[in-house]
């Protein structure tokens, strides 16, 4: 069952989104060569503390930390570790808070330093997907519709796209209603409805589509070892349309990235 929320449960929810936003943002600053997943892990959950709110992942499901630290050919649900990142590495970070009540759940996958061309478009096209998928999120449409975007936007690329594991309803719990693949059929699937609030996030490899998980029982990687990317946003459909709820504007400040991508998206009071 799809848990609707009004108006007011939308803006609490845009509180806990932004603290998400803003943690990947003072991420975005500290990932760089020699520095481990674990400090990463230390300092976004006192980041996340010192906002009034309460890591989200730490403790979900028994999973030991803040953050999923995903590495290069590592999907998602990595652990943080003491193994420090080097020049030329991916790192996907999946974050998630709770304040209001209600969860933010979004993921940026970053470069470290200099990475490979073919690396670089990996990241960009996986980006880009999330955004071909979010413009679909309108009343009318179904989840088949946004999964179908993402899916030919990658496959078009030659990537592999993850079937596993899928984005989310969000809300008062991580993982609601309905399931929101990125792969599907056009108008198939589940209606999307006013107020809906969900997680979309494209899981895309370079290699293969096919999967491994280790033996820590959290870890998914490729089954080639090939990179895979993860960018994922907290989205709710107002008047019909997307409405982001979180934002990469934190992680481009500290890069020092314009991008007008998010526009077409943003809230306003209006
Ligand atoms: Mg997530
Ligand atoms: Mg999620």
């Amino acid at each position: 069952m799809i848990i609707v929320k009004t108006k007011e449960e939308i803006e609490l929810m845009r509180e806990a989104a932004l603290v998400v936003s803003k943690t990947l943002g003072m991420l975005a600053g500290e990932v760089k060569p020699g520095v481990t997943t674990l400090y990463l892990d230390k300092l976004a959950e006192a980041f996340i503390r010192e906002q009034g709110a309460i890591p989200g992942f730490l403790g979900l499901y028994d999973f030991p930390n803040t953050l999923c630290m995903s590495p290069n050919a590592q999907v998602v649900h990595g652990i943080p570790n003491d193994t420090p990142l080097q020049e030329g590495d991916i790192i996907s970070i999946d974050c998630g808070a709770i304040k209001n009540d209600f969860y933010g759940d979004h993921a940026y996958t970053f470069a470290i330093g200099e990475i490979a061309p073919e690396v670089e478009k990996l990241l960009r096209i996986t980006k880009e997907s999330l955004y071909v998928g979010i413009r679909e999120l309108r009343v009318g449409k179904r989840t088949g519709d946004v999964g179908y975007a993402i899916q030919q936007y990658c496959e078009a690329h030659g990537y592999g796209v993850v079937r596993e594991l899928v984005g989310h309803g969000l809300g008062k719990t991580m993982h609601e209603d309905p399931e929101m693949p990125n792969y599907g059929r056009r108008g198939r699937g589940k209606k999307l409805i006013e107020g809906m609030t969900v997680a979309i996030e494209p899981m895309i490899n370079m290699g293969t589509k096919r999967i491994e998980q280790l033996a820590d029982g959290w870890t998914i990687l490729t089954r080639d070892r090939k990179p895979s990317a993860h960018f994922e946003h907290d989205i709710a459909i107002v008047n019909g349309k997307p409405q982001l709820l979180s934002t990469f504007d934190y992680v481009y400040e500290a890069l020092g990235v314009e991008s007008n991508e998010e526009d077409e998206f943003r809230f306003s009071k209006s």
